[in-house]
């Protein structure tokens, strides 16, 4: 993937590259497209990942092409951040990737004097990072307006309600122009980060690229081992018995989803799919039907599930185990979110134990295998542990030829 497929124009490009920036980091790859295209976007992104660039690129490119002329004391984007450290580093990444387009930009931090950043205000700044308390001071003594902001970024949004910056950004939102885009960066989400981006935020595209590498504590996990080929069989065993209400369901291929999917109707039960090869409407509509519980199986594949708003799931099942281990701490996290009580399956066959063994390793834990009776493998799925080692079991014993042998054998159990 490059920077010209993001739909990035020349300019930018041209100094990406004289940057070193190669390939977009997978956050860029996901939020340039959707900041270009003016969505909302809730990212969930710590540094390191690119995020700077995933938010400073496209908002850049939109003030260039969009070019409104900015009254005096008006800012067009303004960036909130925490700390006057961050809102040097950041300022300095839209200067640098900024540098050959003809934007005036500007940051405001507490703790040094105002005049300055009031001076510079009274043109007029494309873009403004600041922390919210020196914004707030500028806005009250008239030398910042907000009437012309139409977008808003968030960085480090969980950091600044860490140092208390709760108040000031309540007076920040409330005096700023509700049509406009709001793009809400945190390294974490906690419902008060939640909750925030709940009031400031329509409908927004959900990025993950730091998964926390360890599941959490309340979502039972365990694995059905069970034969490749006897998998959708056991699906619908399992939906039956246990009485699954609501299901999100994962399967590698696309073929694979299509196939599970025609099994479900078959039997009557309510499925839609999403996968690549569905456009991002029918993937949402296919989410909306899910989510309107007229559907009751959600068959998804890792990439096209990836970004889209799906959690608080009570199950969530593999039917294939993901190749990239974090999947598995992806796919598991869609249940059991906001301490309510989770259960993820995975149905394992002998030929994804490097998978499992991959699993067990990133998530500290071996995971507990439940026989289903009627369906215990032919091929049986090697023993793991959580140093990534599979552990061969001995071939099993050819079956005895004749009674001779079992009683052998029988008599060696009844001395013990
Ligand atoms: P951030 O996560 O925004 O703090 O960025 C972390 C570091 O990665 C910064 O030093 C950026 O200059 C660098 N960086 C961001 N995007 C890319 C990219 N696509 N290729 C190479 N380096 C990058």
């Amino acid at each position: 993937m490059s920077f010209v497929s993001l739909g990035l124009i020349d300019p930018l490009v041209r100094t990406l590259a004289e940057l070193g920036y190669e390939t977009p980091t997978p956050v860029q790859a996901q939020a340039v497209p959707a900041v270009l295209a003016g969505r909302d976007v809730m990212a969930a992104a710590q540094t390191g990942t690119g995020k700077t660039a995933a938010f400073a690129l496209p908002i850049l490119q939109k003030l260039t092409m969009e070019g409104t002329k900015v009254a005096s004391n008006s800012v067009r984007a303004l960036v909130l951040v925490p700390t006057r450290e961050l809102a040097e580093q950041v300022h300095q990444s839209f200067l640098a990737y900024g540098a050959s387009l003809p934007l005036r930009t500007h940051v405001a931090y507490g703790g040094v004097s105002i005049n300055p950043q009031m001076m510079k205000l009274r043109k007029g700044l494309d873009l403004l990072v600041a922390t919210p308390g020196r914004l707030l001071d500028l806005h009250r003594q008239n030398a910042v307006k907000f009437d012309q902001v139409r977008t808003l970024v968030l960085d480090e949004a969980d950091r600044m309600l860490d140092l208390g910056f709760a108040r000031e950004l309540d007076a920040v939102f409330a005096a700023l122009p509700a049509r406009r885009q709001t793009l809400l960066f945190s390294a974490t989400f906690s419902d008060e980060i939640r909750a925030m981006a709940g009031k400031l935020l329509r409908d927004p595209l959900s990025i993950e690229v730091s998964p926390r590498n360890t599941t959490v504590k309340a979502i039972a996990q365990w694995i059905v081992p069970v034969d490749k080929k006897r998998k959708p069989e056991l699906f619908m065993h399992l939906l039956k018995k246990k009485r699954w209400g609501q299901v999100l369901v994962f399967v590698k291929t696309r073929k694979g989803v299509d196939q599970l999917v025609d099994t479900l109707q078959a039997h009557g039960v309510a499925a839609d799919s999403i996968h690549g090869d569905k456009p991002q409407p029918a993937r949402l509509r296919a989410l909306e039907r899910f989510k309107a519980g007229e559907a009751r199986i959600l068959v998804a594949t890792d990439v096209a599930a990836r970004g889209l708003d799906i959690d608080d799931l009570p199950l969530v099942v593999n039917f294939d185990l993901p190749i990239v281990a974090e999947d598995y701490v992806h796919r598991t996290g869609r249940t059991g979110r906001a301490g309510a009580s989770g259960e993820a399956v995975s149905l394992v066959c002998a030929d994804e134990v490097v998978q499992l063994a991959a699993i067990e390793v990133l998530t500290k834990q071996t995971l507990q295998r439940v026989d289903e009776p009627g369906f215990e493998p032919d091929h049986r799925v090697p023993v793991t542990n959580t140093r990534g080692e599979v552990v061969k079991k001995p071939k099993k014993p050819k079956k005895p030829k004749g009674d001779a042998r079992v009683t052998e054998i029988d008599v060696r159990f009844a001395r013990r």
